[in-house]
């Protein structure tokens, strides 16, 4: 593997050089020929050389970065758990080299001289010097001994609340979630904010989104699901989900997934699937990406979901152009977009009915014992049966987003210092119990369910429900365009729809903002809570005859 990544780099190096030669010979001649000024000239072959400076510089950048995923990767796959504390040091020297390359002032003059260039702004090039000028004043904000300090920091969190998890136990995870505040407290002040320091974090994850922003959605989102909850709880029997409390044989849940997971347009000879204890997509390049799942015999269809859900964001990841390979515009523009992906395929297509329309018959042969007195109806309302529940990755469409509220809220408090960390678990059960009407029974179901703090994201959360809503802007975008998409399901064909988000957004990778995507792709003047609102109601009034 190494020895091909040298080989392709080396490749790359070469085609570099030769365009910059064709380059000059052409623009040579034409001097030659008295068609352009000396000082053009010079001016041209000078910012030829920068250019190709820059981008061999953040290639490096880039390489270390999926040499540090890599490890990451394998952490959360295969590695045996003595390996932990080699590998947070590990991480720490990968992540510490990267952004002390990244962070130079030389690459910084690069980028002030190349802005001058006059590059188109659609162009790759511009695109690249807009992303990598973001990224390299935010990334020199941070000292190297700050980024060391919470790559080991959040390496060895995410094994002790590991641990911490698995006892139920938050106690052994509080000191060293207060050190992750704390971290997360140093960033945001390196940074910099304006009025409220959640803004610094959220731009990590969400660039150009203001916590005030959020704030609007959710409490849009929130004035009509909380009184569908209501509703839909007075009439909680209507649907029932005995059908899926059986159990149902892991490998053949595994070999069943692979189904739609390929059928979605997922490539093989591009990326794998694996197990972890927290479902995650990872990539080293746009044709390796890694995806994972979670089996066990009693939790079906919820390993089928994630693997819908982890495969939605491998598509945004393999469908970049391959024109962006290698460079720091490859990849999602934002987790809020990364997301809206994600919940597409699992929710908006993996619990429709036209989709099982195409599965279930198959679903039965898979699991004849389980489903064969069970009906397509009864089937696809249990997948949709709503529950109020402890666990945010096993929520349905309409409690999910509470879960999310609930977080969102209590990292602003813990971060402005209004929340001790020893005071979490409380305030947690309490907003449970708010929003929810339950109080878990264990820091397992609670406060310890999500591997995101371990791993020093805070910030992060609220992007799961802006995908949520981004996942009903684009694709009510896509049934204008494409108003036969659901029959196209219900054949079990899902190549026009990936076409058109490839066409769309994948193929731009980081090159336009969520903002931007949203203008291009819908015309609408950002993010906005409408379809995904008529979307839920419509799709919950149906199924609970409200
Ligand atoms: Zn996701």
């Amino acid at each position: 593997m190494r020895n091909e990544i040298v080989t392709l780099s080396d490749r790359r190096e070469r085609h570099l050089r030769l365009r910059a030669v064709q380059v000059r010979v052409s623009e040579t001649l034409r001097y030659a020929q008295g068609d352009i000024e000396e000082s053009y000239f010079q001016r041209r072959k000078i910012l030829e050389e920068q250019l190709q400076s820059l981008q061999a510089k953040l290639k490096d950048v880039t390489n270390l970065h999926h040499a540090s995923a890599l490890l990451g990767w394998d952490q959360q796959t295969y590695m045996p758990p003595g390996g932990a504390e080699a590998r947070a040091e590990q991480l720490a020297t990968l992540d510490k080299l990267a952004h002390e390359l990244f962070t130079t002032d030389e690459i910084g003059q690069l980028l002030t001289d190349l802005a001058q260039a006059g590059f188109d702004y659609d162009s790759n090039e511009a695109s690249l010097l807009r992303v990598a000028r973001r990224d390299y004043d935010l990334a020199r904000k941070l000292p190297p001994e700050l980024v060391a300090e919470m790559s080991r920091t959040f390496s060895i969190g995410q094994q002790i609340w590991a641990k911490a998890r698995a006892d139920q136990d938050f106690a052994q995870f509080r000191d060293t979630l207060a050190k992750i505040v704390d971290l997360n407290i140093q960033v945001a002040e390196a940074y910099g904010y304006e009025d409220n320091i959640y803004d610094a974090l959220l731009d990590q994850f969400e660039p150009g989104m203001k916590t005030a922003d959020v704030t609007s959605v959710f409490n849009e989102l929130k004035a009509s699901l909380v009184p569908l909850v209501q509703a839909i709880v007075a009439r909680i029997d209507a649907v029932s989900d005995t059908p899926l409390k059986q159990e149902f044989d892991e490998k053949l849940q595994w070999d069943f997934g692979l189904l739609p997971l390929h059928a979605i347009g997922f490539d093989m000879e591009r990326g794998r699937q694996d197990k972890s204890t927290h479902p995650f997509t990872t990539n080293f390049s746009i044709n390796d990406v890694r995806v994972t799942t979670r089996l066990a015999r009693d939790t079906f269809p919820s390993s089928l979901f994630s693997t819908l859900h982890e495969g939605g964001h491998a598509l945004y990841e393999q469908n970049g152009d391959s024109a962006l390979e290698g460079s720091m515009l490859a990849g999602g523009t934002s987790l809020g977009v990364h997301e809206s992906q994600s919940r597409l395929w699992e929710n908006v297509l993996g619990r429709s009915r036209p989709f099982w329309q195409y599965y279930y018959p198959g679903l039965q042969e898979f699991f004849p014992k389980q489903l064969e007195r069970v009906s397509l109806d009864e089937f696809y309302r249990a997948i949709n049966r709503v529950e109020l529940s402890f666990i945010r990755v096993e929520a349905d469409e309409v409690t999910y987003n509470m879960h999310i509220f609930l977080r969102f809220e209590l990292e602003q408090e813990l971060l402005t210092g209004r929340l001790n960390v020893a005071d979490l678990p409380a305030a947690w059960n309490a907003k449970m119990e708010a929003y929810l009407g339950l109080t878990p029974p264990n820091d397992a179901l609670g406060v310890l369910q999500d591997i995101h703090w371990s791993g020093g994201m805070m910030g992060y959360f609220p992007t799961y429900t802006l995908g949520n809503v981004l996942s009903l802007q684009f694709y009510s975008q896509a049934l204008k365009e494409l108003p036969d998409l659901p029959e196209q399901f219900a054949r079990g064909e899902f190549g026009a729809l990936l076409g058109w988000f490839r066409e769309h957004i994948h193929r731009h990778g980081r090159k336009y903002t969520a903002n931007e995507l949203i203008r291009r792709v819908t015309g609408d003047d950002g993010i906005k809570a409408g379809p995904y609102l008529a979307y839920i109601n419509q799709k919950f009034s149906e199924i609970y005859s409200l």
